[in-house]
């Protein structure tokens, strides 16, 4: 602004000079033109006179005058000069001052000489006898005037160009001042130009538009937030070079990372090349998937190109946990083909001795022996498709099982009426005591824990060994348990006996067959009552099974 301003007065400035400069130049220059004529004539004049007075002994007498004379006779010979020798000069007959004077009395003119800095200003006049006197003056041309001025004229520039600055400099400063001073946040206010009110009007207009578009953003952001937040699963959101524009916490926790900076690479945050691989995919504009190992846990990533006129503009991340699914995965596997290798085993027995009673090699006598063998590898296939059957009841939990009030302790009586005559049979006491327990829970699987818990109490048994089953409310659960005088389980495999199909090897005897199923039973109706399942063994000792119920459970229903 100041530069501007400072041109502006500057240019005005100069033209100003300059025309005055001119205007000086012409007058002066008239006006000394004007003077020299006027003397010019004067001087011819009483020369003239003295010419026509007294002759040529006159122009004789005549010492050094100041401007040249010469006296031209009629015929343009030149009689005298002041200057030069008279005799040696041409005819003047042509001259423009000695042809106007001989016509008209009087003539000027003015020559320049070699130089333009010079001119000579002739005045002639025509004397009675019709000779002319001439009278002649050097005088400076306009330009060697103003270059007579140039130095004076010089320094008023000088001065112009400063007095212009300090003049810009102060302009600009006092007109800048109340913009400056303008408030944005409310343009109206305060002492402002006139011309610039509709622009501040808009401003003002704009703010307000700024202010409700930040608004509505702000919200949006919050909802943003809050969503990503409260998810589970990770999210990242990356530029279109794989800087970090956002993330939710989820991603801190699956990632098992420090929260990573702003725009920071996202290569930085997991160095493993298949992160590396699906972010670079999706950058090129692919959509990829991979599952991550983070620790121990499986992380399964979605990288998502976010694609903006033709160009990949960013990337989105999608991180899920699926360590327990893939563990679920695993273990229905493995439960598929442990069901199958189970059913398998009595199948083929069964398919073995059939065949054998087929082809009439079996004797009459041993008839029974096989069918007998057939029978029992049928109950044990019937035993484990009804111990499947409980299982996956089990794994639909509370959908289909539903609780009532029980009595526990009837339930418990029941169980070892039941098995009573089987220990009987290995001559193992059963002891059994109760306490009055009512009881919120599914009867049916309250029925089957106890039944297994005391059924592997007698087949893990030694001959004539003991069985005590007690039940009791100690604070504020119920506290089942059973103890054996059996073969117990070593502790390598205590944290085992509860998985599906597991069987100590050592146990494995024809007489203790089982599905492997009983105790993964026990475990799970437990899990549907919430309650701890707690087991002390000793090999060639005994085992304790114990069973916390929660009381709780009933307020919670
Ligand atoms: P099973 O149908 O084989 O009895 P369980 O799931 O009930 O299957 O038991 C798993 C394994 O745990 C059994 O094969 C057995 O080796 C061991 N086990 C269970 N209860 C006892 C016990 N009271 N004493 C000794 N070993 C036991």
């Amino acid at each position: 602004m100041t530069k501007r301003i400072f041109r502006t007065i500057f240019g005005v400035a100069l033209v100003v000079l300059l025309a005055v400069f001119a205007l000086v130049l012409s007058v002066m220059y008239n006006y000394s033109t004007q003077e020299q004529r006027r003397e010019m004539r004067n001087h011819a004049a009483y020369i003239s006179a003295g010419i026509e007075e007294s002759g040529m002994p006159y122009l004789d007498a005549i010492y050094k005058p100041t401007n040249r004379i010469t006296w031209i006779a009629k015929d343009g010979t030149v009689l005298f000069d002041s200057q030069a020798d008279y005799k040696t000069m041409e005819n003047h007959g042509d001259r423009e001052e000695f042809i106007l004077a001989s016509q008209t009395g009087e003539g000027f003119s003015q020559r320049f000489s070699n130089t333009l800095s010079e001119m000579t200003m002739n005045y002639a006049r025509i004397l009675k006898d019709g000779s002319v006197i001439r009278v002649s003056t050097k005088t400076t041309s306009p330009l060697s005037l103003a270059f007579s001025m140039a130095i004076p004229l010089l320094l008023i520039l000088i001065s112009a160009v400063l007095f212009s600055f300090v003049l810009a400099r102060k302009t600009a400063k006092r007109i800048t001042k109340p913009i400056n001073e303008i408030n944005l946040e409310q343009p109206q206010q305060g002492d402002v130009y006139d011309e610039l009110l509709p622009f501040l009007k808009r401003i003002e207009l704009q703010n307000k538009q700024i202010q409700e578009q930040m608004k509505n953003l702000k919200r949006q952001k919050q909802e943003f937030d809050s969503i990503t937040a409260n998810m589970q699963e990770g999210l990242i959101v990356l530029d279109g070079e794989g800087d970090v524009l956002s993330y939710n916490q989820g991603v801190l926790q699956l990632l098992n990372i420090s929260a990573p900076k702003e725009l920071e690479s996202v290569f930085k945050i997991n160095r493993s090349e298949a992160f590396r691989e699906s972010v670079e995919t999706a950058l090129g504009g692919t959509h990829w998937e991979v599952t991550l190992q983070i620790a121990d846990r499986k992380c399964q990533m979605f990288a998502n190109p976010v694609i903006q006129d033709g160009d990949v503009a960013g990337v989105i991340l999608m991180i899920f946990d699926v360590t327990e699914r893939e563990e679920r995965e695993g273990m229905r596997r493995e439960f598929t083909a442990n069901v199958s290798h189970e059913l398998k085993t009595p199948l083929t027995s069964i398919s073995g001795f059939a065949e054998i009673m087929k082809n009439g090699m079996v004797r009459p006598a041993d008839v029974p022996k096989f069918a007998g063998n057939i029978y029992d590898e049928a109950q044990r296939l019937i035993q484990l498709v009804q111990d499947i059957i409980k299982l996956s009841r089990l794994d639909e939990k509370q959908s289909t099982l539903e609780k009532t009030k029980l009595d526990f302790a009837y339930i418990v009586k029941d169980v070892v009426g039941r098995l009573e005559p089987i220990a009987q049979k290995k001559g193992i006491a059963m002891q059994v005591e109760t306490e009055n327990a009512e009881f919120f829970g599914v009867s049916q699987v309250i029925n089957e824990m106890v039944y297994n818990l005391c059924d592997n109490a007698i087949k893990y048994n030694r001959e004539n060994g003991k069985v005590e089953v007690s039940l009791k409310t100690v604070a504020d659960e119920i506290l089942l348990t059973v103890t054996d005088t059996g073969i117990g389980i070593a502790p390598a495999n205590q944290g085992r006996v509860f998985e599906r199909f597991y069987r100590v090897n050592e146990s494995r005897s024809k007489e203790t067959e089982g599905s492997g199923l009983g105790l993964s039973i026990v475990k799970h109706g437990a899990l549907l009552h919430g309650a701890k399942v707690e087991l002390k063994s000793a090999l060639g000792v005994g085992t304790t099974i114990r069973v916390h119920f929660p009381l709780a459970q009933e307020n919670e229903e």
